[in-house]
């Protein structure tokens, strides 16, 4: 193995000089997105055809925007643990701790300070830089001592050096003021699907009241982590409509979750066919070209996929994974597999990031690349 030194700029000049003997329109949109700066104002069609470009175009296309805005070694670990579990009013329709669906799932009260800080440790030691923690609620409204508990949390585990996320479902304006200033580093709200389709998923609170807690998100100068979910029985419009509605919010989300269901018995999608790999390659690509600077999370159902489909899932622009036992409450990627790809593909973890703008630049930073010596 030899190492050498080069600069990120490398794969700009290379990208710019590259022959394009492909138009199509991932290859035209990410030449675009490295020469420019990041677009807010997409048009659907214009997303569409990306989606729908010759899938190893887009993926190759993906690839060079991946490595112009990033660097392409790394991938940031994050722990996502359930502190509150189960009993929820909401009916989304692919969730089994809503009560409304008979999963088996036990609801389980607030887990206590000690609990929640030796897990957010174990993950640190474990090599996690985020600590997230969900709390199966419509939202904080009326939970005031849970609420006040939770702002403990945030500031212990910033304390330890750990980036923290929370997902406690709606946020007001105050309740986000309060996460920022105990020192919260991204909040997670996802918007699931499109618009046109949501409905079909969730009736117990509308797209714009999500949108509107992404606002207040956004107000109180915490990132925003928002995302989807594939495999809900959507169309592919659907999918290119959540991006667009991410894409053209007035500033891209830091963190973009490019979720698989994962049907569990008992909820409504419980029969729900398994995303295929192509599927979330068109998905995490498309994502990368038109929010190149995202942290794009190759999230829930990657546990489906072998280490080849997720590697695939890196070159795509992936360059996040959940690590730990489960993922809120379904099964998630064996830790010693996971160090066992890290090894083997050349990754890199992230390391913690906790500037006010973490959407760097990368275009002038020297970086290290380990090149296979061949002699
Ligand atoms: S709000 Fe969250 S916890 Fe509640 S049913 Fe929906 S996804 Fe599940």
């Amino acid at each position: 193995m030899m190492w050498v030194t080069r600069s990120i700029r490398r794969p700009l000049l290379r990208f710019q000089s590259a022959n394009f003997s492909s138009s199509s329109p991932a290859a035209l949109e990410a030449e675009r997105s490295v020469r420019e700066s990041p677009r807010n104002d997409w048009k659907k069609d214009e997303i569409k055809s990306i989606y729908d470009s010759p899938v190893l175009d887009l993926l190759f296309h993906a690839a060079q925007v991946h490595r112009h805005a990033h660097n392409f070694r790394e991938v940031q670990q994050c722990t996502l643990l359930s502190i509150k579990t189960g009993g929820c009013s909401e009916d989304c329709s692919y969730c089994p701790q809503s009560s409304r669906y008979n999963t088996g799932l036990k609801a389980q009260k607030l887990m206590n300070e000690d609990v929640v800080l030796e897990a957010a440790k174990k993950a640190k030691d474990a090599g996690s830089t985020r600590f997230c923690m969900g709390a199966a609620w419509r939202d904080t409204v009326g939970r005031k001592t849970n609420f006040k508990k939770i702002l403990e949390y945030v500031k212990e585990i910033r304390g330890m050096g750990m980036e923290v996320c929370c997902t406690l479902g709606m946020l007001e304006k105050q309740q986000a003021l309060e996460l920022k200033e105990a020192g919260l580093t991204a909040y997670n709200h996802n918007l699931d699907t499109s618009r046109e389709y949501y409905p079909n998923i969730i009736t117990t609170r509308s797209y714009d009241e999500r949108l509107q807690t992404l606002e207040h998100v956004r107000e109180a100068g915490i990132n925003v982590c928002s995302g989807g979910i594939i495999g809900l029985g959507e169309a592919e419009e659907d999918r290119v409509g959540l991006l667009h509605t991410l894409a053209t919010l007035p500033s891209h989300p830091e963190s973009v979750p490019i979720n698989a269901l994962v049907a569990v018995k008992g909820t409504p999608l419980e029969d729900q066919k398994p995303v295929e790999i192509w599927e979330m390659i068109r998905m995490i690509a498309t994502a990368r070209i038109v929010m190149p600077k995202a942290m794009v999370r190759l999230s829930a159902g990657r546990v489906r996929f072998s280490m080849p489909e997720q590697a695939l899932c890196f070159l795509a622009g992936a360059n996040s994974i959940f690590t730990g036992e489960k993922l809120l409450t379904t099964p998630n990627n064996d830790y010693d597999a996971d160090q066992a790809m890290f090894k083997l593909l050349g990754l890199i973890p992230k390391a913690p990031d906790f500037s006010e703008n973490s959407s760097k630049d990368f275009e002038h930073e020297t970086i290290e690349v380990a090149a296979s010596s061949s002699g």
